[in-house]
Formats: C-alpha cells, structure tokens, sequence
C-alpha cells in the first residue's frame, strides 16, 4: 500500500512511500481509509519539531484524524465490513497508569502513551490500517467525509467537558464564551458552545477567507481585532485554540472576568521568553476564583460526545469547514498551508 510518512526531528523527510498491506492480528479489525485531515501538529511533525517512530523503527506512518471504512472485522467485535470508522488516536502503554487503565489515557501521567501518526505507533495516512474494535469508534455513514472533523471534534468534546466540571465548582450559569482562533479546533469550539445554548464571540486575525461566514453561520459572532466590543464583554468561558503568545496574553489579561474559566488548547512554537508579571496573575486568578487549564487529546467517551454534536450539526456547514480535499496522487498539495486553508483533506480513492 501506499502511505505518507516521516523520519521524526528530521525535516525534509516527508514521502509518500510503498509499505507491506498491513494484516489483522487476532483480534483487529482492518479498514481502509477514506481520508485524513491535517492539522498543525502534521506540519510540526513534517517540520522535524515533534514526534517519535514506532520502537525499532526509523520512520512514522503520519495521520490521526482518519476515516476509514471497515474491510473485515472480527465476529462479535461490534463492526462489520463496510462500517464507516475513525480510530482513536492515543493508546495506553502496555503498563499502563491508573489514568489509562481506568480509559482516561487523555489524562496519562507516566507520558508512556502512544498517539497514532504522532508518538510512537504508525497513523492512518495510508490505505490500509488495522486497529483494536475498543479503540475504534463507529461514524454516520450520513457525515460522508465531513466525518473525518471527528478527531479534532474529539478534542473540543473534551475541553467543554472538562470546562463543564470545573463550572460546577459552584453556581453554574454560564452566558458568554470566547473562542480565540478560526481554525478548524475553534470552529468546533464555537459549534459546540452554540450547542450549549451560549452567547459564543470568536476572534481571528483572517478578515479574508471563509472564516467570518463559518462562525457567522455557527451561530457565533466574529471579530478580527482587539474591539472595544470584545473588551466590555464579560467571558464566562475562553477557550485559546491558536497557541500565539500575543493571544494567550490576551486571554490570561488580569483584570479577567470573575468566576471566569480559561481553557488553553491551542500550542505554538517558542520564542524568546516573555517577562511574565507572575504577581499580577496571581492576584486575578486568587481574587477573581479564575481558573486556567491545559486540555489535550480525548478518550472514548470524548470521541462519542464528538459523533453526537456533529449528527446535531448542519452537514453543510461541516462540509464548508473542508476547504480543500487532495488526492493521493498529489499528496504533497496536502501539506502545503494555502490562503484561505481552513481544514485540508487527504483522500484515498476506492
Ligand atoms: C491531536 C491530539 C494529540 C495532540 C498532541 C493533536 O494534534 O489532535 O490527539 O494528543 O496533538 O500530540
């Protein structure tokens, strides 16, 4: 089969290269990928800044959001041939911690996980893949490819729940949400905060592009700059997607709203080191009962929350979110970041 891959912390390694079809072992289910999006993390992994191969292997089969249709599947596994599947992207070690034993391998403590197509074990950027039915999740046949925003949806699943838990700390009334980029991962966040019946406000330095129209069309309202607007808003939830220093400042500014709840999911490359006012933050998170928190990844029940908010959302609006769907044959158009890129696909032909 073919498949794209790297050879991680080295940049440049990018191919697309011909591999063994993979077998099921007992147990596995094997599928055939239909696409998989791209992200961030892809390019951070392309450009030699992240990632791990399999033990014993010099390269990484790339991809971990996946949409795969089920070619054979074990008896009694649940899945049968023709499923339309997405696989979980971060495993528990084999010992795992007490986090990843109880299935809660997004809050892993001993860092020994793998994350398919990330660290560790090989991703679904090929044309075939197998993978454990438990670390499987079945789609909507009715998503079509808009299926594959699963994965990332996953992620935004797992922030709200978690912003949701640390809400009921106390009284629980939330009215007003910020979401700080319009990429896909912010998109979703704003889809999900719409969901949740809130007043949603995103802001994103593209005034081109289809970025306004999407949230627009979410439901959300879309600001480009720091306007006077946003400032007198009072944010019950942030949720900081774009990982920049200038915007985390922005969202950890310390005169935050009271009570208010900041989730930061976004990660960006370091820079030099910035003078931190450590005793000013302090005062607004003690006196305000702020909190901020870090969310990554997301477990089972997570990927099941994602499935229920895109069967609740418009097919059409998450079709828009796929602004560019790239073949295998020109898979390196896949990795290129393009004007007006919200989420790129690449797509394997049947
Ligand atoms: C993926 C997560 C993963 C994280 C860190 C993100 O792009 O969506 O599943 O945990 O990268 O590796």
């Amino acid at each position: 089969m073919r498949a794209v891959t790297i050879e991680p912390r080295r940049a440049g390694s990018l191919r697309l290269e011909e591999r063994p079809d993979p077998a099921p072992r007992a147990g596995e289910l094997l599928a055939r990928t239909v696409a998989v999006g791209v992200c961030g993390t892809d390019r951070e992994l392309i450009e030699g800044r992240y990632g791990e191969a399999p033990p014993g292997h010099a390269r990484l089969l790339l991809g971990h959001e996946s949409l795969a249709r089920v070619v054979e599947a074990p008896a009694a596994s649940g899945f049968a041939a023709g499923d339309w599947v997405v696989g979980i992207v971060r495993h528990a070690d084999p010992a795992p911690c007490a986090n990843c034993a109880a299935g809660e391998w997004d809050m892993c403590t001993n860092g020994r996980y793998t994350e398919r197509g990330i660290v560790r074990a090989d991703g679904f950027a090929g044309e075939l893949f197998v993978a454990d039915p438990a670390m499987t999740v079945k789609v909507d046949a009715g998503l079509g490819l808009a299926a594959v925003l699963l994965e990332p949806a996953s992620v935004v699943a797992k922030a709200w729940e978690h912003i949701e838990r640390i809400g009921r700390r106390a009284l629980w009334q939330p009215r007003r949400a910020l979401i700080t980029g319009a990429g896909p991962v912010g998109l979703l966040a704003a889809l999900l905060g719409v969901q949740r019946g809130l007043d949603v406000h995103v802001l994103d330095h593209n005034r081109a592009g289809p970025k306004a129209a999407l949230a627009a069309d979410a439901g959300a309202t879309y600001h480009t700059e720091a306007e006077a607007r946003l400032a007198d808003l009072r944010f019950d939830v942030v949720i900081e997607c774009t990982g920049a220093e200038e915007v985390i400042r922005r969202v950890l500014r310390l005169d935050g709203d009271p009570n208010q709840i900041v989730c930061l999911a976004g990660l960006g490359a370091a820079h030099a080191p910035a003078a931190f006012d450590f005793q000013g933050f302090n005062r607004s998170l003690v006196l305000g009962n702020r909190v901020v928190f870090g969310s990554v990844n997301a477990n089972r029940r997570h990927y099941l929350a994602a499935a229920a908010a895109l069967a609740r959302a418009d097919r059409g609006w998450l079709e828009r979110l796929i602004t560019r769907r790239v073949p295998l044959e020109s898979w390196r158009e896949a990795y290129e970041r393009r004007p007006g890129d919200v989420k790129t696909v690449l797509t394997f032909a049947h």
